[in-house]
């Protein structure tokens, strides 16, 4: 046990490894001892360790100017607002730095829309099992009880529903409903998809009502399912998304995105942000952005998506342990009959890092430009693995 780590809290339940460096999908333990990193730091590397562009995108951002504050305008926040906003078919950014943070303003941009419009729609609706942060808002707005335990009083307006039931969903929503918010894919609940015709139904709901709908891509945006947002598998257009996790591949950066008569809503004073947007957070997005059009990334993702999720459902048929294979592009869960933490520990002692979903699925979050040979190895470290558990 090292002694400088009694000075960290415990709101993690650690690993026990130590990471040094990286250098492509591969990490390294301060043992020497090498990792394919199938968790990119939570679908937060997105271009895995160390990528050349990315690198002298920040370092040079670094020589130039780290920070100066959201008093100025900054020309790299709004290159990068422009090129999110064309992307996504919405109008409007705000920046900040994390999911949570992202999530968080897109609640208050929804309570102030309503507010400026005299409307009293007090009531948010979420999902069962949904995950959006650990503000007070969003962990309320998370339709997890484990996360709110013991910290109440919460705030009010919140209910949920079971997700991928239009019915349920039917039944609850309102003239009293400000919105609903959604993930594309449930990442922290199992990696659980929307069904095709679920988002388009939820839209339809929306409009009937005219209730805004806000997903929450911060997991499943920016090229993890092989498109740059998830969303567009289904062509529905939300009238809010959150972003974060891959956005600076790694450097920290959080983002909303807003149609132009909602982000009215927000004017001088109404929210901020003081690291937010800031030039060198902004440069590594950008250079994300970049890189993901210019290696050709999203087919990679549905190329190497497929190989992986194909290598995984040939597992199932040889491992009772798995139940079924989930997921789109490059955040796939194999859900399990069991626990997975023992797996999860196994295939570290053999070199590759995965995660869970929940206790009885794994998630696997390669980076984008992984490799068809680094899929091939990663399901001979799982093949070996569940071999050996059964
Ligand atoms: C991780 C995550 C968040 C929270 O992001 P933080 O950066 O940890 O605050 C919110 N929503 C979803 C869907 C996430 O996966």
């Amino acid at each position: 046990m090292n002694s400088d780590s009694l000075a960290v809290m415990n709101n993690y339940a650690r690993f026990d490894i130590r990471l040094t460096h990286g250098k492509g999908s591969w990490v390294w333990d301060d043992h020497g001892k090498s990792y394919l990193d199938f968790i990119s730091g939570i679908a937060v590397n997105t271009l895995g360790h160390g990528h050349p562009k990315l690198l002298s995108a920040i370092n040079e951002q670094t020589e130039k100017m780290i920070h100066c504050s959201n008093l100025f305008h900054i020309p790299l926040q709004e290159r990068l607002a422009y090129t999110l906003a064309k992307e996504s078919a919405l109008d409007e950014l705000f920046f900040c730095n994390s999911g949570a943070e992202a999530n968080e303003a897109a609640i208050k941009l929804v309570r102030k829309y309503w507010f400026d419009h005299g409307e009293s729609r007090p009531q948010i609706i979420t999902a069962l099992q949904s995950f959006h942060g650990r503000t007070m808002m969003t962990l309320t707005a998370t339709g997890q009880e484990k996360v709110k335990k013991g910290f109440q009083p919460l705030p009010v307006g919140f209910d949920y529903v079971p997700y991928n039931d239009i019915e349920a969903l039917r039944e609850m929503v309102n003239h009293h409903t400000a919105a609903i918010i959604l993930e594309p894919i449930q990442g922290e609940g199992g990696v659980v998809v929307a069904d095709a015709n679920y988002l388009q139904q939820v839209r339809a709901l929306c409009d009937a009502y005219g209730v805004l709908l806000v997903l929450d891509e911060v997991q499943t945006g920016v090229g993890r399912t092989g498109k740059m947002f998830a969303h567009q598998h289904y062509g529905v257009l939300p009238d809010i998304m959150t972003l974060a996790k891959g956005l600076g591949g790694g450097v920290p950066i959080g983002a909303m995105v807003a149609k132009r008569d909602i982000s009215a809503s927000f004017d001088a004073g109404s929210h901020g942000s003081t690291f937010g947007g800031n030039p060198l957070a902004c440069a590594a997005a950008l250079a994300v952005l970049q890189i993901i059009e210019e290696e050709k990334l999203l087919e990679n993702v549905v190329e190497r998506g497929a190989q992986l999720r194909h290598g995984l459902q040939a597992l199932q048929a040889n491992h009772s342990v798995i139940d079924c294979v989930r997921g789109e592009g490059l955040i796939l869960g194999v859900s399990c009959h069991d626990e997975v933490a023992a797996i999860i520990k196994r295939c570290q002692q053999h070199g590759l890092l995965i995660l869970a979903a929940g206790p009885k699925v794994l998630r696997l979050l390669p980076p984008l430009n992984v490799s068809e040979a680094e899929i091939e190895h990663a399901l001979q470290i799982l093949d070996q693995v569940l071999e050996a558990s059964q």
